[in-house]
């Protein structure tokens, strides 16, 4: 996905309350917006209230949404730097194009995973014809100082491991747990799950104290021990640091995601769809995607590439 607001918020990770070395519950409503043919766009990561969990920098939760009688996805070609995109799928189907020559289509069930690095570009679509239900999630994972001027890369994951436990089917997207690793490669200590309720129910996940962590829903409704309201989508909960496990309740069929990580060391400055430390990086990449050098082409896609805007220091 690209930041497609046409004025995108600057996201100073240090401009933020600090991270909670403790365990707490902090609910953070996420911006919405609609984009074409009525999808919902809940973007939980970054907010005013919460920037990073981990290196998680970004997560955007779309539809689900009805666009069998339309064109569905069109994220025309844009440029990445010094993060990691991960697409997670949860109904329906989306085509990656990247300037590696990379043309993957993704699935429910398995994960695109593009590193930037020092620059790369994509578009996503829905390929034609496409299902009618659009429904996923995608993340962005900052990448270290030694490992944000890396080489670009595309890694698809058609399957991941996948644990059955009180009911529930929870898979591993990202990290270890429940004696399971993910082949995902990434490049701090994260994790990643996927916590699908096959009934109403109830189940005590562990957690790594040393790592932040936060949950949202996806779909359905589920309850933090601890916690009266129902948690429902359109919320992230921030859960902090120094918790073993983490018990939850949830309805028949309802889906979550679960991240968290040990807090991220850097400052990192984030703009439209750059993870950089300073504003002359910034300003570099958008010369450069925009004089179209360094980025590399896209091809294939039947629209056109995304222009950066300006960022606010240079309005
Ligand atoms: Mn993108």
């Amino acid at each position: 996905m690209s930041d497609l607001d046409s004025r995108p918020g600057v996201s100073l990770s240090s401009d933020c309350p600090a991270r909670a070395a403790q365990p707490v519950l902090q609910r953070i409503a996420a911006r919405e917006a609609v984009l074409g043919e009525g999808m919902t766009i809940r973007r939980a990561l970054p907010t005013q209230l919460r920037r990073m969990v981990g290196a998680w920098c970004f997560l955007d939760h779309f539809g689900p949404v009805d666009v069998g009688g339309g064109d569905g996805l069109r994220v025309g070609p844009h440029p990445h730097i010094g993060l990691q995109t991960f697409t997670w799928p949860l109904e329906g189907e989306i085509l990656h194009r990247d300037s590696l020559g990379y043309v993957q289509p993704i699935r429910p069930g398995q994960v695109n995973l593009m590193t930037a690095g020092r620059g790369i570009s994509h578009s996503e679509e829905s390929p034609r014809p496409h299902p009618a239900r659009l429904h996923g999630l995608q993340l962005w994972i900052a990448l270290p100082q030694a490992q944000r001027f890396c080489e670009p890369a595309f890694e698809h994951y058609p399957e991941l491991p996948v644990v059955e436990r009180d009911g529930f089917r929870i898979t591993v997207l990202v990290g270890e747990s429940l004696g399971q690793r993910a082949p995902t490669r990434v490049y701090s200590p994260l994790v990643a799950l996927d916590i699908h309720a096959g009934r109403a129910g109830g189940i005590a996940l562990p957690l790594a104290p040393a790592f932040e962590h936060a949950l949202l829903v996806a779909q359905g409704r589920a309850r933090v021990a601890d916690e009266a309201e129902a948690l429902a989508p359109g919320t992230l909960l921030y859960l902090g640091c120094g918790r073993g496990q983490l018990a939850l309740e949830a309805d028949a069929d309802a889906r979550l995601l679960l991240i968290g990580g040990e807090p991220f060391a850097e400052e990192i400055l984030m703009w439209w769809n750059f993870v950089a430390r300073s504003r002359a990086e910034i300003d570099r990449a958008i010369h450069d995607w925009n004089a179209e050098l360094d980025f590399g082409a896209v091809h294939g896609y039947p629209g056109e590439r995304l222009p950066a805007p300006l960022p606010p220091w240079l309005k």
